[in-house]
């Protein structure tokens, strides 16, 4: 802020929390709460992201970006009618994920959100690292597959109409970017506001997709909504990943509002995105059913090694017991 003088709220002159360079506005506490709600709200209605009747399954890592897209949707859903229900995947990453659990369950119990927690180790009796150390693969790649197929399964077993994910502005547009320096146009398609369910792999939906990580930091702060602060062991970004990010960011403080630009002429263009496919339609695994690319899906392929044999329909079955169990099972 400029010295000497306090800088004020562009529309109630009370002190000014942060500047929002695209909009123009100096705003204070209550006015950019109020900013990015408004901004998410637009989101869901924009993109038609829920509606009424819909269930929407929230995955929730328990860090800023899915706690603040669980908390929206979850004021969302009251006026505009349709159900969330939170979904916690324990990766067994020691005080990592004992905290990151404790922080989601805390926080659903509070709005009284139903909460699925789903324990990777007790599913498939390996935790991440372990299936890390086994695999010798790198651990977000597996952590990303474990993740999608867990995911996938609850939102079929309980006929989710989205799955809700908590990638923002600067997660998303980077990716974009790099998919369009390497050509790879149909990737594109899946990095939009959403994507619609096709043959049992249930669409995804991103409310956060118009919101920057600054913004979303900020608003999580300031509406005192309770977060994991402390980054994933595994986490770690490739360089050309970050120089992407960073280039994105410096052309936005010469130009405000370009990423937001983009993003939306992307969310224009998904359809002709989508019609670069040349991949054939999912097929189902031969083990469990799940949505696949080939014969076998990734998840039993992946347990074959680690375990010595396809887990796939093994842990369907548990987690249709739990959900059961909770009564999310219709
Ligand atoms: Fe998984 Fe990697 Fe994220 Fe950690 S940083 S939760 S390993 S995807
Ligand atoms: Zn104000
Ligand atoms: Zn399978």
């Amino acid at each position: 802020m400029k010295s000497g003088k306090e800088i004020r709220c562009s529309l109630c002159r009370e002190p000014a929390v942060t500047r929002i360079a695209y909009a123009k506005l100096w705003l204070c506490k209550k006015h950019f709460i109020e900013f990015i709600e408004k901004r998410i709200l637009e989101t869901i209605n924009r993109y038609r992201l829920a509606g009424r009747g819909q269930r929407i399954l929230v995955a929730v890592s328990g860090g800023k970006d899915s706690i603040t897209t669980l908390y929206m949707l979850h004021k969302a859903s009251m006026e505009m009618g349709f159900k969330v229900i939170a979904l916690h995947i324990d990766l067994g990453i020691g005080m990592y994920s004992k905290i990151s659990r404790e922080t989601v369950e805390h926080f659903c119990q509070s709005l009284r959100i139903p909460l699925i927690t789903l324990d990777l180790k007790t599913l498939t009796g390996y935790s991440l690292p372990e299936f890390v150390h086994k695999t010798r693969r790198p651990p977000c790649s597996i952590c990303g597959l474990l993740k999608r197929y867990l995911i996938n399964v609850v939102a079929q077993e309980i006929k989710a109409d989205a799955v809700a994910l908590g990638h923002h502005l600067d997660d998303l547009l980077p990716y974009i970017f790099k998919n369009f320096i390497l050509q790879n146009l149909f990737e594109i398609s899946k990095l939009g506001p959403r994507t619609e369910s096709e043959n049992g792999l249930v669409g995804r939906i991103r409310p956060l997709y118009e919101v920057s990580e600054h913004e979303i930091a900020l608003y999580a702060k300031l509406s005192n909504l309770p977060f994991v602060d402390e980054e994933c062991p595994y986490a770690g970004k490739k360089n050309l990943d970050k120089q992407v990010k960073e280039f994105l960011n410096s052309l936005e403080s010469l130009h405000p509002g370009i990423k937001i630009s983009f993003a939306r002429a992307v969310a224009r263009n998904i359809h002709v995105y989508k019609a670069l496919s040349t991949t054939k339609p999912l097929k189902k695994c031969m083990v469990c059913g799940a949505p696949s690319n080939d014969d076998i899906c990734s998840f039993c392929k992946l347990t074959n090694r680690v375990a010595g044999k396809p887990l796939g329909a093994e842990v369907r079955l548990k987690i249709r017991d739990a959900l059961s169990s909770l009564g999310l099972l219709e």
